[in-house]
């Protein structure tokens, strides 16, 4: 395993050189050599972020100017809505599209996301990649394992490394991998100049989790197939959403008091906001994301359980 470096500052040289790294905030070897192995795994050159939501911002801050829009997938990350409206009074204008289908016209940024949380939709990255502006996927519910953006023609794919790269809920963590090697370049010089980097703790977690990325997320989108088949046979299901991939489903039940019943009455499927990792979840999403959702959404991300275990814990918890 590679060693994790706290340091926050490495020495010049004998004759006062400065050498690859020499303060924290410009790069270390921990957050280096995560960036390398996650840069492999996507196709391109990697960049860390403090959080998922601070990659998003760093991202936006260094590409577009005030009065540009992003084009962005409708049914997508609640929270990724919620930053670029914090952005709203820098100038920055949102306008929301179906992303199976091609981006309006008129936008500086394509903003899509593969599948969407907690949607589950794919987006036609054809279609995107024949736009002429700069186009985003965020890839965090898919994974390197089930998608490679840039090799559909994306310019940036965005993780919340928080979830399955990182993998076991303990690290907090974002990453931008970039098709060209100057724009990450740029990026790189934006970031250390406004101080929006990782530190590398969580990174040595993510280089850590990424050496099983795939065992967890094949078996992850194995139990996800299988509780999906499960749960379209169950009558108290109405719809369920899952896109053949991934780790991720949502699922209706008939109502928000239906639903909150089923997520505080599983024992084994804890009941909290995240995805991604070892244990399954499951959240009713109404209660961040309102009117956005059906009132009997439930968004669940499977973990490595044993899924029958997770069957009979999901059965008990909608009779
Ligand atoms: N993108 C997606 C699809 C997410 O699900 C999340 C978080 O849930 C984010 C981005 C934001 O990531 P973070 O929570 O690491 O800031």
């Amino acid at each position: 395993m590679e060693p994790l470096d706290r340091s926050t500052l490495w020495p010049h040289g004998e004759q006062g050189e400065v050498g690859e790294f020499y303060y924290q905030r410009f790069g270390s070897p921990t957050v280096a050599a995560a960036e390398a192995a996650l840069g492999e795994l996507d196709g391109g050159t990697a960049l860390l972020f403090p959080s998922g939501a601070g990659a998003t911002t760093a991202l936006v801050l260094s590409l577009l100017e005030p009065g540009d829009t992003i084009a962005l997938a409708r049914g997508g990350y609640y929270g990724t809505g919620v930053a670029f409206a914090a952005l709203e009074s820098w100038g920055l204008r949102v306008v929301e599209f179906d992303q199976t289908g091609p981006p309006p016209e008129d936008v500086q940024l394509v903003w899509l996301e593969a599948p969407t949380n907690p949607y589950l939709t794919m987006p036609d990255l054809a279609a995107a990649a024949a736009y002429p502006a700069p186009v985003v996927v965020d890839a965090t519910v898919a994974t390197p394992v089930h998608l490679r953006p840039l090799e559909h023609g994306a310019d940036f794919v965005l993780h919340s490394a928080t979830k399955y790269l990182a993998g076991h809920d303990d690290a907090l963590l974002g990453a931008v991998v970039c098709r060209d090697a100057t724009a990450a370049e740029e990026l790189r010089s934006f970031c250390g100049s406004t101080g929006i980097v990782a530190a590398p703790d969580p990174a040595w977690l993510m280089l850590r989790g990424l050496k099983t990325l795939e065992l967890r997320v094949r078996r992850q989108t194995e139990t996800a197939g299988f509780l999906a088949e499960r749960l379209r046979a169950h009558p108290a299901v109405e719809i369920v959403r899952y896109p053949g991939l991934g780790g991720l489903l949502s699922f209706d039940v008939a109502d928000a008091e239906t639903a909150r019943k089923v997520e505080t009455s599983t024992r084994v499927i804890v009941n909290a906001s995240s995805l991604g990792g070892v244990t399954s979840l499951i959240e009713s999403r109404s209660r961040w994301e309102g009117d956005r959702v059906p009132p009997g959404l439930l968004r669940l991300s499977a973990g490595l359980e044993d899924r029958e275990t997770l069957w009979a814990d999901l059965e008990q918890a909608l009779s």
